[in-house]
């Protein structure tokens, strides 16, 4: 899909669940990373994640999308669009969009990863989330050096 495949899906939603149309632009950005759109009010332009697309599908981005459109609509009518207000709320309600959008499955994937560790001289096993300097570490049973596996 395209930017301008993009466009056009993102005016369709507005009409269909918003009964308004969409004048500005929707764009993907493939620099967002955790989230799976933004509204940027300044210019007026709905951005979206393209790996959102590729890793969780068409579903989950038309649900970005009424999501981002929610924040859009209320903003150019004047009306609040942040998170946290109640008219925010309410048209995400009317509209069935979602709150949040899901994690992106490879950043799941990066946040699971853990880092293991075994002593040598026991051979007690250590996972860690974060890299551990086995210099500065040693085995909590024995005091024995620390060595990473994979
Ligand atoms: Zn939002
Ligand atoms: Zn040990």
């Amino acid at each position: 899909m395209n930017d301008i495949q993009l466009q056009r899906l993102v005016s369709d939603l507005s009409k269909q669940f918003f009964q308004k149309s969409f004048k500005d632009q929707a764009v993907f950005n493939s620099r967002l990373r955790t989230t799976g759109g933004r509204y940027l009010p300044d210019k007026r332009t709905i951005e979206i994640n393209p790996k959102y697309l590729a890793e969780l599908g068409m579903d989950e981005m038309v649900g970005i999308i009424k999501h981002e459109l929610c924040h859009y609509h209320l903003h150019i009518t004047g009306k609040p669009f942040g998170h946290g207000d109640k008219a925010f709320k309410t048209l995400l309600k009317e509209t069935n969009s979602p709150r949040h959008c899901q994690p992106l499955p490879s950043e799941v994937d990066k946040l699971s990863l853990v880092y293991k560790y075994k002593c040598q001289s026991c051979g007690q096993l250590y996972k860690r989330r974060r890299k551990v300097n086995i210099n500065r570490y040693s085995c909590g049973h024995c005091k024995g050096k620390i060595s990473p596996v994979n």
